[in-house]
């Protein structure tokens, strides 16, 4: 059996992988906002998160032995070697604390190969109610385990910034946060967290929030050092989003689009994206429709496939599976390279990271 790159990490995204050695490579994250339950391996330079801890991933058919001491290692299926697998190293601005006695790593994670991400408000309105929480967050869980800590300051996270940049060569930093009270949606614990790391570190900075009331929002996060905002519709059918994720359902699609038509004047053509979730109930045909306005409007739909995370309602929900997430990424990927939105291309942030989605090495392959 023999994958191309994109084809293989599409499966391994989806059916998740078997660690012979658990404890290899990066301590996998558990709960939290972003990628959980997830592991980061590198194939062929492409960095992405595959699932280890969730229950498809406890039956994948794809084995990954114990890595060697350089971290290198391979991905087998029925005893067949398909590609060399690395282990990315444990960061050095992990082992760090600061002076007031929090270790680096509970402020802000390594994501993909050179992403620094941390949820700057580890709490969020719609996750305090059953009734509003997203079925598929699990933003509360890392806290309540104590592998974080609930309000990152702006100087905290400048003094990780500043470590990571410098000692782990990071290269760019994804700012995401719970929705707190308010019309702003986080925007404006954003704009003073972004304007702290600028001030220690030339770091290219992405920022994520709801989209915010009022559009001004925009601007100021420019002006507080944002380079590149991510608004995550997540679901796009109206009956799936006020099932799956009812409080943030309350921000209907049509807000996003006119705070993405507003924003993209403000960041530029491909450096504004969301985030939508395959697997929830949108068929192949809606992610596509919505990705040509979102193309045509100047955003980068990052689809990745949906991974459920222990401890959540949606845990036994089942991932997409790789024809599924083959049939939209595809033409995504022709989409984008065809409009000049590539992955390459974004500043900062989760698009440009690329690792919960197979997306930017199908566009890679286009471009070779
Ligand atoms: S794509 Fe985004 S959420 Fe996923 S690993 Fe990269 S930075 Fe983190």
């Amino acid at each position: 059996m023999s994958l191309p790159t994109e084809r293989l990490i599409n499966e391994l995204q989806s059916y998740g992988v078997r660690l012979v050695d658990p404890k290899a490579g990066l301590e996998s994250r558990r709960g939290g906002a972003g990628p959980s339950d997830h592991k980061a391996l590198t194939i062929d330079g492409m960095t992405f998160m595959a699932p280890v801890h969730t229950a498809p991933a406890f039956e994948s058919p794809y084995v990954v032995e114990k890595p060697d001491r350089s971290g290198r290692s391979r991905v087998l299926r029925d005893g067949e070697a398909l590609a060399e697998v690395r282990f990315p190293e444990r960061p050095r601005f992990y082992d760090l604390v600061t002076a007031d006695g929090v270790p680096y790593w509970q402020i802000a994670t390594l994501h993909g190969p050179d992403v620094l991400a941390t949820t700057v408000l580890q709490s969020c309105i719609r996750y305090q109610s059953r009734t509003k929480t997203c079925r598929f967050c699990a933003i509360g869980q890392s806290l309540a385990a104590g592998r974080t800590i609930e309000r990152k300051t702006p100087s905290q996270l400048a003094e990780v910034a500043e470590a990571a940049a410098e000692l782990d060569g990071v290269k760019h930093m994804v700012m995401t946060t719970g929705t707190p009270r308010g019309a702003d949606r986080g925007a404006a614990v954003l704009c003073e967290s972004a304007n702290a790391v600028k001030n220690r570190v030339y770091l290219p900075i992405q920022a994520q929030c709801e989209p915010p009331d009022d559009d001004h929002w925009f601007e100021r996060l420019k002006s507080s050092g944002v380079d590149a905002l991510g608004m995550h519709l997540e679901i796009v059918t109206p009956e799936a989003r006020r099932r799956l994720m009812p409080g943030k359902a309350e921000v209907p699609v049509d807000r996003y689009l006119s705070a993405f038509a507003a924003a993209v004047p403000v960041f530029g053509r491909g450096q504004v994206s969301t985030y939508i979730l395959a697997g929830l109930g949108d068929s192949v045909e809606t992610i596509l429709d919505i990705s040509v306005k979102l193309v045509a409007l100047g955003v980068y739909p990052f689809v990745v496939p949906f991974v459920p995370i222990s401890g959540t309602p949606l845990e036994s929900h089942p991932t997409p599976s790789p024809d599924f997430m083959h049939a939209i990424l595809k033409p995504l990927s022709k989409m984008l390279v065809d409009s000049g939105l590539r992955a390459t291309d974004i500043k900062a942030g989760c698009g440009k990271c690329g690792a919960c989605s197979a997306l930017s090495t199908y566009e890679r392959k286009l471009s070779s």
